[in-house]
Order: structure tokens, then sequence, then C-alpha cells
């Protein structure tokens, strides 16, 4: 008889920033690590978030014995909201995760039902044939995790995010001498991050950017604005530091920052001393280079209470001169432009603003280079696979495991939806599931198609032209020229001629095809046909043709 095999099947997070979900399947049993999102790209128009299609696991919802969350970052758990209801098992992770997804599951009325359960570092949980064990990794959150799954054919290690910072602001160091005996027992798989697999080297300590913090607390004239994520609490300690040892005080601004905040403050993560803490209405009065604002806003997101401040849109405060702004973020991509715009508009009202490019204001969270071969060393596993990336950063992983003696034949560089069967000797990708983007609109989720980004796409490029055609309501004869308007197409002044000489086109047309000429669906297609040729020969643009009959 032969035994059963361990399948792996990535769901989000390979060839994409984002949306991380992994699912290990070994008979009936099926376990889930992180429930991410990933922000749209550009040319996503009108999208707010996308989540991973998870339609292979709702088929298969009653195998799924749990979902283990590596930290509260919203590539890890921002698609709970909406896919917990759908997958309905308990969730395991530590406990600042845990808090982290409390207050996103409210946010996302998902809070309900929902089985939250902490698990702490070296215990460990089963989950059906499933052994699962935690150990601390370093990265831009504190309590994030690494995994060591004990399955029926091997042992795995998932890596979470991570780098290795020996000397981390809160949170313990990544747990080498853990994954060092590992490594001497034996493992079957290591699946390892892979976001900064092109950078050479070592990401450098969060240390740095306490450093540069406290000199700018020092010089500043008057206020100091840190925007962060509300998430990156390790960063928000060390605004607060800084801060205090520059007998400043610190008010936080805007609900997700004030709620993280908060949220951390009560399970423990967020050390304040007495007094540095105020409320927003005992900011009147106070001299401003005794004052620090904590906000979120550094992606650019519209509603954040430091777009408002750039925009002189907030109720409460405005940029004035003197005032120093700290981004204290990199752009996550595709939030490039509305970042820089936030920045002009800051510059532009007399701030002085500092950023990762000017000065060492943030680092980020992910091994470079050297890290990932230290990983490879130590955990000396017999598969491998880099997760975590778009496809070069994978392909370039895969290049460092090689490196470090990991023959090829045993690195998969897989994709989303790639199923990966392994036993305990061998490897081999057997199929592809369904996955891929779910786009979430406003209030919907799933409802919009690629057919209608397409449009949007189209409309946003090329504009969109309508076409009135009267038609005589007994004979079917055309009535008059057919009234063109157009939007987002051309300059109509400059293009009159052009836009004249498409009527007389459409007239001419549709003169010619006798009775046949009322029938809308010949018409639609005809008009469409001939506007877009003339269109794209005139001005190498497609826009969106819409006729419209009326009877008269
Ligand atoms: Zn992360
Ligand atoms: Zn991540």
């Amino acid at each position: 008889m032969t035994k059963s095999r361990l399948k792996i099947i990535p769901l989000g997070g390979l060839s994409e920033i984002g949306k991380n979900m992994m699912v290990m399947e070994y008979e009936d049993d099926i376990i889930v690590i992180d429930v991410g999102l990933m922000f749209p790209e550009e040319e996503m128009i009108g999208i707010d978030l996308v989540i991973p299609d998870i339609s292979y696991l709702v088929e298969k919802r009653e195998k799924i014995r749990g979902i283990v969350i590596t930290h509260g970052h919203e590539d890890h758990i921002g698609a709970l909201r909406y896919l917990l209801p759908q997958l309905n098992a308990p969730i395991y992770s530590a406990k600042l995760t845990q808090g982290l997804i409390q207050v996103k599951l409210k946010e996302g009325k998902a809070l309900d039902g929902a089985q939250l359960n902490v698990m702490p570092p070296g215990e460990e949980i089963t989950l059906g044939k499933f052994k699962v064990e935690s150990y601390p990794v370093c990265h831009s959150i504190p309590d994030a995790v690494g995994l060591i799954i004990d399955t029926p054919v091997g042992t795995i290690v998932h890596s979470g995010d991570f780098k290795l910072d020996y000397t981390p602001v809160s949170g313990k160091p990544t747990d080498l001498s853990r994954l060092a005996q590992l490594g001497a027992q034996g493992v079957l798989l290591l699946l390892s991050d892979s976001t900064y697999a092109e950078l050479p080297g070592y990401t450098p300590s969060e240390r740095v950017v306490g450093e540069t913090l406290d000199h700018i607390m020092a010089d500043a004239p008057g206020r100091v604005i840190v925007t962060t994520f509300s998430s990156l609490v390790s960063r928000v300690q060390q605004v607060i530091d800084a801060a205090a040892k520059h007998q400043r005080r610190v008010f936080i601004i805007g609900r997700s920052m004030s709620d993280t905040v908060r949220m951390a403050l009560e399970l423990g993560y967020l050390n304040v001393p007495d007094g540095i803490l105020g409320r927003l209405d005992e900011l009147r009065g106070m001299p401003h280079n005794k004052i620090t604002l904590i906000t979120t806003g550094s992606q650019g997101e519209p509603t954040s209470a430091l777009v408002r401040m750039a925009n002189r849109d907030h109720r409460q405060l405005h940029i004035v001169r003197g005032d120093t702004v700290v981004i204290s973020a990199t752009p996550i991509p595709g939030n490039e432009a509305v970042i820089n715009r936030t920045l002009d508009s800051l510059f532009k009202q007399g701030a002085q603003v500092l950023y990762s490019k000017v000065m060492p204001v943030h680092v980020h969270g992910h091994g470079s280079q050297e890290e990932l071969k230290l990983l490879l060393n130590l955990v000396k596993p017999r598969f491998f696979m880099p997760i975590h990336g778009e496809y070069r950063h994978l392909s370039l992983h895969a290049t460092l495991a090689q490196s470090v003696g990991i023959p090829k034949e045993n690195i998969f560089v897989l994709e989303d939806g790639d199923v990966l069967e392994l036993s305990p000797l061998a490897g081999r990708v057997t199929g592809k599931i369904a996955s891929g983007n779910v786009y979430v609109d406003g209030l919907s989720v799933g409802d919009i198609g690629s057919v209608v980004l397409r449009n949007r796409r189209m409309l946003a490029r090329d504009g969109i032209v309508v076409v009135i055609i009267a038609v005589n309501k007994q004979t079917g004869k055309l009535v008059g020229r057919p009234d063109i308007v157009s939007r987002g197409f051309v300059d109509t002044r400059e293009f009159k001629d052009m836009i004249e000489e498409s009527r007389d086109l459409v007239a001419r047309t549709l003169d010619h095809s006798g009775h046949r000429s009322a029938e809308w669906s010949f018409i639609n297609t005809k008009v469409r046909d001939i506007l877009n040729r003339f269109y794209y020969e005139q001005t190498k643009l497609r826009p969106m043709i819409l006729p419209f009959m009326v009877k008269v």
C-alpha cells in the first residue's frame, strides 16, 4: 500500500507581494497558514483590496482543522474579515496577533462566533494529523513567529516573515538554536520568506531607527509628526521612547492608530511612562517643541489624519511652518504616486519632511541574502520552497538555496494554485487548482470580474464616445445626422472636424444599409466597428463606443 502524500498548496503570496495564504493537506486534514490581503495595483481601477480565491477550501471546509497566523500584518491577517465566515475554523496565533485580528474582525463585523486561540511559542498544538509549534522571529511587528509543522511525511519549517535582528526593539530575536536543533534532527521542507531576496548582505537592526528618531526629537524646532503603519507597534514604542527622552508629550491621532495603541497597551506590548500620552484637547496652548503626534497615513490613505492635514482638510490639526513630518514606513508597491503627492503638499505648507530616501527613519522587516542563507544552513532541509514574493524574488531565493548546496531538483518554485505533493523522499508538482484574485470594491466582495476591470481601464485610458442615432418609427430610416458626445477621449474643439467627419461616416453607413437600419444589433455592431477603426486611424486611441437608438 502506498502511503498518502502531503499536499502543499499556496493560495496567495507566490508571484506577488501580499495576500499570503498557504494550505497543507494530508488525507482528511487541512491546515491553513495566514489569510492575507493585497493592496490593488494601479491598473486595478476603483478596487480597494484584493483577497485570495478560496473556492478550493470552501469545498473542503469540514476538513479544515485550524488557521494558523504567523503575525499581525495585513498581508497575513487582512482577508480574515472577509473569508473567516466561509472557512469557519479556529484561529491560532500569538497574543498580539490575536489582538490585531480582533480589531480587524470587529471592524469588518466578523468577530461574532470567531474562535481565537493563543498559541504561545514552544507549545505544540495538534490539528488533525498535523502538530504545529511556533518559534519567535524578528520582524517589523512584535510577536511574529515561524512555524514548525510535524506531519506524517516529515517536519516542515515555515519561516513566516523574518529577519535576523540581534538587537530587536521589542520581542525576542529569531530563535536560531531551536532551528539548528531541528536541522540536526532532519527537516523535510523549508518554506522561507523571499521578499528581500534581491538585497545582498544583512538588513540593518531596528536600533538604527531609534537613533535617528532620537536626533529628530532633539533637533526639531516645533512639533514632530510621525506616521507609520498602525501595526508597527515596535516603531510606536520607539517614537514614544524618543519623545519621552526629550520631554515631549505624545498624542495619538486617528481611529485605527488609537485602537491599536489601546489594544497594545492593554496586552502589555507598549510601555508608556506616566503622563506622556495626552488627549487631543490638551494640545491647545502647548509649546510646539513639546509635542509629538503619531498618526497613520504613511500609504497616502485619503481618509487618514496625515493626508487630511496635508490637504488642509482636518478639523483640529493644520500643518504649520516649523513642523517636522517623519514618514516611518516604506511605500507598499502601488501606493507611490499618492504618497508622493502627500509629501509634496506637506512641503508646500512649510513642513520639513523626512522619509527613508533622505534619512534612516525606517528599516524593513525582511531578511537580506546573508540572512536567508543562514536560515537555509541552519535548517538544512531536504526540500526547499521560496515563498512571499514576486516571481523574481522566488527565483533569486532558489538560486541562493542552490549556492548553499541544495540540489536544483529539490527546490520548488511554485505559483499560486500549484499543488506540490511530497513523500519523505520525493516531491512533485502534480496539478493546479482554482486560485487568483477576488476584488473588494466598496462593500461588494467578488462581484467585480475581469470584464469590469478591463472596461474601467479602457475608460480611464481612452475615454468614451456616445452615438445617438434617431430613426423613424414607421420607416426605420435614419432621421438627420447622428449626434456624437464624448468624454475623456479628445479635446472636442481641437478635433471638431474629426468628430463631424465621424458623424457623416455613421450617417452614410446607415443610409446604405437599407431596411436593416432599424435592427438594433446590426446598428450597434456596425457603428462600433466603423468608429473604432476610424478613431484608431485618426488618434491611435480606442475609446469605448456606446451607440444609442432613439425612435422618433
Ligand atoms: Zn510581515
Ligand atoms: Zn508579509
